[in-house]
């Protein structure tokens, strides 16, 4: 019966079915087997085997927060209890920068906005307009501090980079006033205001936060119950805070208590838990 032949018969191209089921299947197995040594591995051996391989620079970089940032380090750090976690970090296949999406766009001083940004935007109140994809979690965490009984305020939202060149050029000539030279005054008003195109707030998605009974932007704002309460919710909102403190090696911003950025709530969690900063989350996740 030529049917039946044709119907069971090994042809060329069932062959190759076959024989890459086959394949298929052993490279599986292997996988899991690798998987399941490794797994009893972490379980029996102390961290200090696995680190073998791990210069004694980034073992000692881990007690020592002073040292400047090396990226590379946030891979390689592994602690007896962080050592399962830190390989899987140093497994994640890295996106291309080109693929960060809108809410973790970096903008800092070595990553500049664009030139033709331009996000779609919605007021606030006063004047102050906020990414319109923000804003809600933005009013839903102000709304839950008043009625948690810690009211706050934002007093500053997006600032466009020609705004910000203006606040950039004040300062300058306010220096310059107390004896500074240009380049000077540069370097000084740097280390307050944000240059032109370095400034998150030019994203739309960074605002300032303060209480509504103290209203100074100075390391004080961190002291305050209402802002205790914002930093320890804001994660819930998709906000992190963006400068911490001791954190000013990474962002090259000094503390800014009352600086909150948007980024999402699975990213904001991570990065508030962690404490660690957005640079950091980044780095672990993108090729920079
Ligand atoms: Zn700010």
């Amino acid at each position: 019966m030529p049917q039946a032949q044709k119907e069971y018969g090994y042809t060329p191209i069932k062959i190759t079915v076959i024989f890459t089921a086959f394949v298929t299947l052993y490279i599986g197995l292997t996988v899991t087997y690798f998987d399941i040594k490794k797994q009893e591995l972490l379980q029996v051996m102390p961290a200090s085997k696995l680190i073998g391989s791990v210069p004694s620079e980034q073992q000692e970089q881990e007690t020592d927060p002073a040292k400047p940032f090396q990226p590379s380090s946030a891979q390689a750090q592994i602690s007896s209890d962080e050592t399962i976690e830190s390989l899987e970090v140093s497994e994640k296949v890295k996106k291309s920068k080109d693929l960060i999406p809108w809410n973790l766009l970096l903008v800092n001083q070595d990553n500049h906005i664009a030139d033709n940004f331009n996000p779609k935007l919605t007021t606030l109140y006063n004047g102050l307009k906020v990414d319109s994809r923000a804003i809600g979690q933005l009013k839903a965490l102000l709304k839950d501090a008043h009625n948690a009984g810690y009211p706050v305020k934002v007093c500053s939202a997006y600032r466009s980079a020609g705004k910000q060149r203006e606040l950039y050029e004040d300062k300058i000539s306010r220096l310059m006033e107390q004896g500074f030279d240009r380049s000077q005054a540069e370097n000084e008003a740097a280390k307050e205001v944000a240059p032109p195109k370095t400034s998150e707030h030019s994203l739309g998605l960074a605002v300032d936060i303060v209480s509504i009974k103290y209203q100074t932007l100075d390391e004080e704002q961190g002291d305050r119950p209402e802002m205790k309460w914002v930093k320890e919710h804001c994660a819930d909102y998709g906000f992190i805070l963006r400068y911490p403190p001791n954190k000013s090696n990474i962002t090259h911003v000094i503390y800014e208590p009352w600086h909150f950025r948007y980024v999402g709530i699975n990213a904001a969690r991570e990065i508030m838990e962690r404490g660690i900063t957005l640079e950091e989350y980044l780095q672990e996740n993108f090729e920079f």
